[in-house]
């Protein structure tokens, strides 16, 4: 079995993880799990560098293999706002259920509503160096809130490959065709090829 530690305190996050690990021998470790309040401040200027700080903060902890993920939304008429922005922009509006609205709003007489989900996985403690794996997901931000399903700005977003809103797809759905997904299946391939898992 391998022990991977997912540097997050999202739980929607660590259970997607276990959701799409299942199946394989992995057990997926969370750091509240494992009594871990380790928060390094993400002041990187890309999803790679907040990545690698997350990661990083906890691998030297722990001295596990740990994955950290950095994600988030960009809008392509808003200059690709709020991107790594995402968690900041959310907590400013007092949380996504605030924020979903506001960013339908600042779309409004746009008509392109183009956005994409962007994720980077940040794998520490396998190899000497860092191996980073990335997944977009792209689609359009929608003009209400739809459903209750997946966390954060799934309800405004629909995904053209999924060909419905994360906010009402079945999990399995969001965890085929999300930029999470297509960043695990390389992690997946790159742990296989490794003969981790
Ligand atoms: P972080 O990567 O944990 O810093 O999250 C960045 C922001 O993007 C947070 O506001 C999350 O709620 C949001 N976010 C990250 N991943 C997803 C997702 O899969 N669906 C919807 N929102 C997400």
């Amino acid at each position: 079995m391998f022990n991977l530690l997912v540097a997050s305190n999202n739980p929607h996050k660590i259970h997607e993880y276990q959701e799409m690990f299942s199946g394989y021998e992995v057990k997926v470790h969370s750091p509240k799990e494992l009594g871990i309040n380790v928060n390094p401040d993400e002041n990187g200027e890309t999803y790679e560098a907040n990545s690698l700080i997350k990661a990083k903060a906890l691998a030297e902890f722990t001295k596990m293999p740990v994955i950290a993920d950095d994600s988030g939304l960009n809008v392509v008429a808003l200059d690709n706002f709020p991107g790594i922005h995402s968690s900041r922009f959310a907590d400013s509006c007092g949380g996504n259920k605030y924020a979903n609205p506001k960013l339908i709003e600042k779309l409004r007489g746009f008509s392109d509503k183009s956005a994409f989900f962007t994720c980077v996985i940040t794998l520490l403690n396998v190899e000497k160096n860092p191996v980073v794996f990335k997944g977009i997901c792209p689609g359009k931000i929608l003009d209400k809130p739809e459903g209750k399903g997946g966390f954060g700005y799934d309800p405004i977003f629909y995904s053209e490959e999924a060909k419905q809103c994360f906010g009402t797809a079945p999990e399995e759905i969001k965890n085929k065709y999300s930029h999470r997904a297509k960043a695990m299946e390389q992690l997946i391939n790159y742990l296989k090829k490794k003969s981790l898992i």
